[in-house]
């Protein structure tokens, strides 16, 4: 779907999170832009309502709140298995999900599954 996109601009005219920031990285383009590179960021995809609306003026029916919520998907999902491994290694190094060693213990005292 992204290699269609001719990058037009003519999305930008609908959109309101464009409409207030003025800034290109945060319009439709931008964001088609961005993907396309696959350099977007967490803040960039924050930026939209998912309003539906840049699919009016689309001459080539781009879907991007599709991709948008995609895009979010993955990125929720780094980062959950992230935090996962996080918490995995902290149980196993500390005892806890937390990091932390609990009053007067020590890490050979702790117990390691
Ligand atoms: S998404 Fe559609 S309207 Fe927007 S830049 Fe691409 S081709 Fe043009
Ligand atoms: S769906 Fe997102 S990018 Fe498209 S017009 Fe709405 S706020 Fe802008």
């Amino acid at each position: 779907m992204l290699e269609e996109c001719s990058l037009c601009g003519l999305c930008k005219a609908n959109c309101p999170i464009f409409d207030v920031l003025l800034k290109e990285t945060d319009s439709p383009r931008g964001k088609i832009f961005s993907l396309k590179k696959d350099v977007i960021t967490e803040d960039v995809l924050e930026k939209c309502s998912l309003c539906n609306s840049c699919k009016l003026n689309c001459p080539v029916d781009i879907d991007l709140p599709s991709l948008i919520r995609e895009a979010r998907k993955k990125l929720l999902e780094e980062k959950e298995s992230e935090r996962n491994r996080k918490m995995i290694n902290n149980i196993r190094k500390f005892g806890n999900p937390f990091g932390e060693l609990q009053e007067g213990e020590t890490p050979e005292e702790l117990y390691c599954c």
